[in-house]
């Protein structure tokens, strides 16, 4: 009895298609994993999780792109962190990630500051007349702006601006009690800022600094393409994912970025998985861009240098965010395509897939955009649901789902044999 329960699972499983979520889980665990330093600029973890995706596609048995390599090598400036970072406030050392963020911007200071703090009350006198700024040494002082007692928003806005203005010529502190984000930077100051968490900060005469930064004028990064011929050869549908994340902040702390997009990267294998299996009408394309956190540039760089004309693209979907789609998903350009989106809908109807798929109008806020700017009918999808990790040191794997991850590959695939 147990036997063919067993057997009628697996045998459901394999031909409906189904049971895509535990593939696209080992995926997402090992783009997570510190050998690939959260898929930034140091230890060239951007390369290493490239070379994963190039082995990943092989194995699945999708192609390079005809008369092309699987990988398109681009430069951009980036400003990393790669050596141990460390900050400590009267003797207690914080923890990176969790009670602080290095500005990405940040530039280098090593010692033992006294803190001269700014707040509201301290403020006025130091800014009239009471302190000689240019007696002070930039290699001694550090300013902490702690301005939560202040409920002026515009002032406090204010002062947040001026604390990165500082670090031209000293370092700095600021204190937060919002949800602290990390991105990439392209350039550098002179001094770090540092952003430091409500509840870890503490008013000390004396904080211990560490934060050595790397800027690299000129980094060599690669976009991985892959490529399923269809029947209509020469017409494309393009998937496009984001592998790169935020990397390191330092030696000891990383951004694994599931979420943010190992689980998008693990749709995209998962699709091609499917139709490579099942040979579609349309030639497909997988993009697996990085330089996304830098400011969408390895999207950038493909559209201006492309594998074929854009205008034989018939429409292109990009994945951002797909951990968790247990409330649906949101399709940005849904008003700008409207046909499109229709279709979407009725599949998402007629097989009772998602419990909501939310129109947006346009955004420039993933690697869809430089498509739509050429006139290429695109698609942004990301997931709506109880992941709410981004750009921390939260956004693991194991905080990462996937619910309802089987659901949107099956629309997603439904949708590419309508278009
Ligand atoms: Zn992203």
């Amino acid at each position: 009895m147990l036997k063919h329960l067993f057997l009628s699972i697996l045998l459901v499983n394999l031909f409906s298609g189904f049971a895509q979520r535990d593939y696209a889980l080992s995926i997402v665990d090992s783009l997570c994993s510190p050998r690939y330093h959260g898929r930034g600029y140091v230890n060239e973890g951007d390369l290493k999780a490239a070379g994963f995706l190039v082995d990943e596609m092989k194995r699945l048995g999708v192609e390079a792109f005809p008369e092309q390599s699987y990988t398109q090598d681009y430069a951009l400036s980036v400003n990393t962190f790669p050596h141990p970072i460390s900050v400590a406030l009267g003797g207690d050392t914080l923890e990176p990630g969790a009670d602080y963020l290095v500005s990405p911007i940040s530039g280098t200071a090593q010692g033992e500051f006294e803190v001269i703090e700014l707040n509201s009350r301290s403020y006025f006198n130091t800014f009239n007349g009471n302190i000689n700024f240019s007696k002070l040494d930039p290699s001694q002082t550090v300013f902490a702006f702690n301005f939560l007692d202040t409920l002026d928003k515009r002032f406090r806005q204010k002062m947040e601006s001026l604390s990165y203005e500082v670090t031209r010529y000293f370092p700095s502190i600021y204190v937060t009690n919002e949800k602290q984000m990390y991105s990439v930077g392209r350039k550098q100051t002179n001094y770090p800022r540092i952003s430091i968490d409500s509840a870890a900060y503490k008013t000390v005469d004396k904080a211990y600094i560490s934060v050595t930064n790397k800027y690299i004028p000129s980094y060599y990064s690669r976009n991985v393409i892959g490529y399923i011929p269809g029947n209509k050869k020469k017409k494309y549908v393009v998937f496009t994912a984001h592998y790169d994340h935020l990397g390191r902040m330092g030696a000891d702390t990383y951004f694994p970025g599931a979420n943010d997009n190992a689980s998008g990267v693990a749709m995209l294998l998962a699709l091609a998985k499917y139709f490579k299996e099942n040979p579609p009408k349309y030639s497909l394309v997988f993009c697996f861009f990085s330089g996304e956190e830098a400011g969408l540039l390895g999207s950038k760089y493909f559209v201006e240098h492309p594998y074929f004309q854009l205008k034989r693209v018939k429409m292109v979907i990009n994945v951002d965010i797909m951990g968790g789609a247990g409330d649906g998903i949101t399709v940005v350009n849904a008003t700008k395509h409207k046909k499109q989106f229709d279709k979407m809908l009725k599949i998402n109807d007629d097989w009772k897939l998602l419990p909501e798929i939310k129109k947006r109008g346009a955004s420039a806020n993933s690697d869809h955009h430089f498509f739509s700017e050429m006139g290429v009918p695109a698609f942004f999808i990301y997931s709506m649901g109880s992941v709410k990790n981004y750009h921390d040191i939260y956004d693991t794997a194991e905080n990462t789902p996937l619910t309802n991850f089987d659901e949107v590959h099956d629309l997603l695939r439904r949708f590419v044999h309508k278009l």
